[in-house]
Parts: structure tokens; sequence; C-alpha cells
């Protein structure tokens, strides 16, 4: 039995067989052939289990994913068995004596490269499928196995060095019971992720690769953060327990769901829910969320091969608003950039891309993406009640520029006679410490502040959140971090505007009576977080809470203010 730590990124515990999502070594070395004869059929071989395996491949992804998506597959087997392909492949192997390794990967690379030369983009698109196709039938032939995820057909638990955030949408709940990774930390977006898909979770375990085999039974402990490899059936049961109690206190917090978040001195605060698709909503609902206190609306551009198109996002937009009724929806534009590549702008590589060319920077420039994007948020918005965020905002010139965007496209399309709202409020997050220090000075000028914590401790404590090495600077409970917090809630309140939190620490249980002292007005979080948030809020007097809040923003370290937290909650 093996144990690694790592960091609990989602709630809950599974138990399943560890499936490894790691690309297979496919290096080999070019040999003499004898035999060629035998070298052929081997290659034969190989193709007719490509066939095999691309032929259920296609199937499976028609009933999960629609005939859209499984054209793909069709296209590798109309390459696969292409004699223009495996003639000169057969004929190399004979004439040139070489395996059929080095025959493919000879061939097949002179084909890319005289399609990728092209100046089409159909025939460009030829050149990758030959490059995939390739890929799997040397898996064939060096005998190991290509990582199939949309294949997996039994309970799981995904083991791989990191997830991106399209590899976590494309995991089937259904068998997906849950993942652990190597790299990642509680805010990287994988991790967030996998809390609104309520998978559990352990991220930033350093060595979960090297230690875990495809077969080997894995617990993760989604609560503390662990995971054990091939354990005793003393602890399996031990574990099982701990998941029917965790099932049990979840039934107990789903009486609330119908109620309003009151504190138990009669303080009103809502609580909302952070969202990644439309498809979210029905967690929302389930959970009994106030409200949708951030969508991230950059899923809908990726996991694709080029932008949605604005038709596309009004449709996903409308669907939110209408989901929740007239609940408010904050919908942030796009926010791409750090962890959220989307390899089909080609923006060039940059060393520090959290601090790079991303979110409202790339907006700005690139306005055509932004504009498509403003379009469709304002036909949708007679559709609910939608509110307006920017993020990654650094200065007031940044947001008048923004907004003066969103003016002329509104401007435009009620010219064009189309139907806008006119009570859409627009707010921005608070994740950069340039824009929390001067607040008071934004406050003047938009509707609302959401912070966002996850952006925010990383630029304040100089701390990538994706890197586990210095996963211990994540600290929201620092006095610093407070401090930012309390000048952007009393910037708000100032000038009768609202401060919100869509950072996971919103969420967090040692975090909330400091949020209800300091006066947050909304905690938008993962929508699984929401009942537990509000059975906590219950049992706490706002007015103690503001007691402990002042205290704590004079104290030194982080230790010092979850031992106040814990002695004036407990
Ligand atoms: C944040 O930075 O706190 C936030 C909510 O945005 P994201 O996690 O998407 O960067
Ligand atoms: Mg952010």
């Amino acid at each position: 039995m093996t144990f690694l730590q790592g960091i609990a990124a989602s709630n809950g515990i599974a138990i399943a067989k560890a499936y490894r999502l790691v690309e297979p070594n496919l290096t080999f070395e070019t040999q003499t052939i004898e035999d060629t004869a035998s070298e052929v059929s081997r290659f034969r071989e190989a193709i007719a289990k490509s066939k095999a395996e691309l032929e259920a491949i296609r199937d499976r992804a028609k009933v999960d994913l629609g005939a859209d998506k499984a054209a793909i597959f069709e296209a590798h087997l109309l390459v696969l068995t292409d004699p223009e392909l495996n003639g000169p492949i057969e004929d190399k192997i004979q004439s040139d004596k070489v395996n059929a390794e080095a025959a493919l990967k000879d061939t097949a690379d002179m084909f890319v490269t005289m399609f990728e030369q092209m100046d089409n983009e159909y025939m460009k698109e030829r050149a990758a499928d030959i490059r995939d196709v390739t890929k799997r039938v040397l898996s064939h032939l060096l005998g190991v196995q290509l990582v199939n995820p949309s294949m997996i057909a039994e309970e799981v638990i995904i083991v791989a060095e990191d997830l991106t955030p399209s590899d976590t949408a494309q995991l089937n709940r259904q068998y997906v019971l849950g993942f652990t990774t190597d790299i990642g930390g509680r805010t990287s977006h994988s991790a967030i992720m996998a809390r609104s898909m309520e998978i559990p979770a352990v991220v930033g375990t350093k060595t979960a690769t090297e230690e875990i085999n495809n077969g080997d039974l894995v617990i993760v402990d989604g609560l503390k953060g662990e995971v054990h490899i091939n354990p005793t059936p003393e602890l399996v049961e031990e574990y099982r327990n701990i998941h029917q109690q965790f099932e049990a206190q979840k039934s107990e917090w789903a009486k609330l769901v119908n109620e309003k978040t009151v504190s138990a001195d009669d303080h009103h605060v809502e609580l909302a829910a952070n969202i990644g698709t439309p498809n979210d909503l029905k967690g929302v609902i389930e959970n009994g969320g106030e409200g949708v206190g951030l969508y991230r609306t950059e899923f809908l551009y990726m996991g694709r091969d080029q932008l949605p198109t604005e038709e596309e996002q009004f449709e996903a937009y409308k669907a939110v608003l209408e989901g929740m009724k007239d609940k408010p929806v904050v919908v942030r534009t796009l926010d791409i950039g750090g962890d959220k590549e989307l390899p089909y702008l080609q923006l060039p590589k940059e060393l520090n891309p959290f601090l790079g060319f991303r979110a409202i920077r790339l907006c700005l420039e690139e306005q055509d993406i932004f504009r498509t994007q403003l379009r469709a948020l304002l036909r949708a918005s007679t559709y609910g009640s939608l509110k307006i965020m920017f993020p990654m905002i650094a200065t007031l010139d940044e947001f008048r520029e923004a907004k003066a965007i969103l003016e002329d496209e509104r401007q435009k399309l009620i010219a064009a006679g189309q139907k806008v709202s006119d009570s859409i409020e627009l707010g921005i997050m608070v994740e950069i410490p340039s824009t929390a220090i001067l607040a008071d000075q934004f406050a003047k000028e938009v509707d609302f502040f959401s912070i966002g914590t996850n952006d925010l401790i990383q630029y304040t404590m100089a701390a990538d959140r994706m890197n586990q090495r210095v996963s211990y600077l994540y600290q929201p409970y620092s006095p610093s971090i407070l401090r930012l917090v309390k000048m952007v809630i009393d910037a708000a309140h100032a000038e009768g505007k609202w401060a919100g939190m869509c950072g996971e620490m919103a969420g967090d249980e040692t975090a909330i009576p400091l949020l209800l002292g300091l006066g947050l007005d909304e905690f938008s979080m993962s929508a699984t977080s929401i009942l537990k948030a509000r059975s906590q809020i219950k049992k706490l007097r706002k007015a103690d809470m503001e007691k402990l809040a002042n205290q704590v923003l004079n104290m030194q370290t982080t230790d010092q203010v979850i031992e106040a937290v814990n002695a004036a909650t407990k």
C-alpha cells in the first residue's frame, strides 16, 4: 500500500481502479528486416487492430457526442484504409528492408509535410488526420495502449500529470468517479471544474503518475487531499464508511434548499453559484443557488477549433438567463489566458502567461472577439436579470474603454431595432491588487465588485496558482488579503454599491465567518458548496463576526487568524 499527500481539490471519496491518462512512449529504432513478407503482415495486422479500435470509438462517439463529433473518426478510418498511403508503406518495407515502424513514420511524415504546405485549409486538416492515425497504428506495432478517455466503460479513477479544463469537461461522470494529478492547485481550473461536476479530486500529488499503474485500486480522499494506492481491505472498509457519512451529511444540508440565507441575527446574504456552462444550471437549482455569481464564459470558447459564433453565444446566454428565471446572473466576459488556452487563436507563447496578454487585455486589443460576445450578451439581456462583469481590470482606463465598447454595441443594436434591457448592471472582477487598492475610485463608476480571490491571492503573494511547490502561499486568511477584501467591500458600500466574491475563498468554511463580518453581500461558489455554507451562516451571528473580523485584521499571521476563527465559531 502506498500513500500520497496532495491538495484536496474537490470533496468526496472515490474508490475504483486507476486509468492512466498518460501519453505512451512511441519511440522506436529503425531496423533492417530480412523477412519482409512477415513484416508486411505485421503491418497489416496493426492496421486491422487500429480499424477495429477506431470503429468502436466512432460508434461510441455517435451515441455520446452526436454524429457531428463522430465524423472526425470517419475521416480517420478513411485515412487508415487508404491504399495511396498504405501501398507506399508496404513497398518501402520490401524495397528498403526496414521495419514497419520506420516505413510507416517516413511515409506518413512525407505526406504530412506535403499537405501542410498546401494553401488549403481542408488539406491541412488531412495532415492532422494522418498524424493521428499514424500514432494509432504505431501504438499497435509497438504493443502499447493509446489513451482513449472517451472509451472508458467502467468505473475508474483518472490518473494524470495534469488535466486541462477541456480534458476535465470531457470526463464522463458516469464512469469517472474521481481523479488525481501530479500538478495543480486548489484554484487551478481543473480543480474548479471537478467541484462543479462533483467529482472527488486530489491534485498536486507530484508523483501520482509515477506511483500508480493502470488497474491499481485507488482511494481518492477529496476531503483530506490523500490518495491511497492498493489499500488494505480494512482501509477500503473504513473509507466506505466515511463515504456514507459524507452522503448522510449532504442529505441534512439538502433540507435547506429552498431557504434564504440568513444569519442567526437575521442578516441576509446572497449565496450564488459559479458555473462554466449552461449544463451546470441543474446543479445550481438542485443546490438552492440564489443566483449565478460567476458564469465563466471562456469554456464556450474551449475544446473546439474556432471561435463560437454570436448566435451560439446568444443561445448559451439566453439558456442561462431563462434557466435562472429572474434571479441575478453575472456573466463574465472572456477571460482567456493563464491556464485556459485557446490554441486556435495562435497567440505567441509567453514566459509568464498569468501576467501576460489575457482576459480584458486581449479583448480590448482583439475587439472583434469582444464585440461579438457583447452583442450576444446584449441581445440575450431581455431573457432574465443580466449583469456583465469584466475580468482582470487593472486600471480605470481599461474599465472605461471596455464600457465604451459595450455602449457602442448597445447603441448600434438599438438603432437596428433590437430590444436590449435597460437595467444591465456593469461590474468588474477585483483580482489585481492595484484595483483593490483603488477600489474607492472604481466604486464611483461601477455598479458592483466581485472579488476574484483565486487571482487576487496569487498576485498579492506572487505565487503561481498552478504551482504546488508554492501552494502554501495560497493564504486566503492572511491579514494582508483580508485587509484588501475589506477595502473593496467598504469602498463599494461607501458609494451604495454591492460587493460579492467569486473566488474559491467565498465557499471556504474558515473564511465565511470573516467575510460575513466584513460585510460581504454576495458569496459565489461551486454549487456543491452552497448548502453547506447556508447551514454554516444560519448558525453565525453577524454582530459577533464583525468583532472577529476587526480583531483578525490586526493579527500578524494566517495561523493566528485560523485560531481566532476556530475559537469564535466552535
Ligand atoms: C478568480 O480569479 O478568483 C476567479 C474567480 O476567476 P478565475 O478562477 O476564473 O481566474
Ligand atoms: Mg481570475
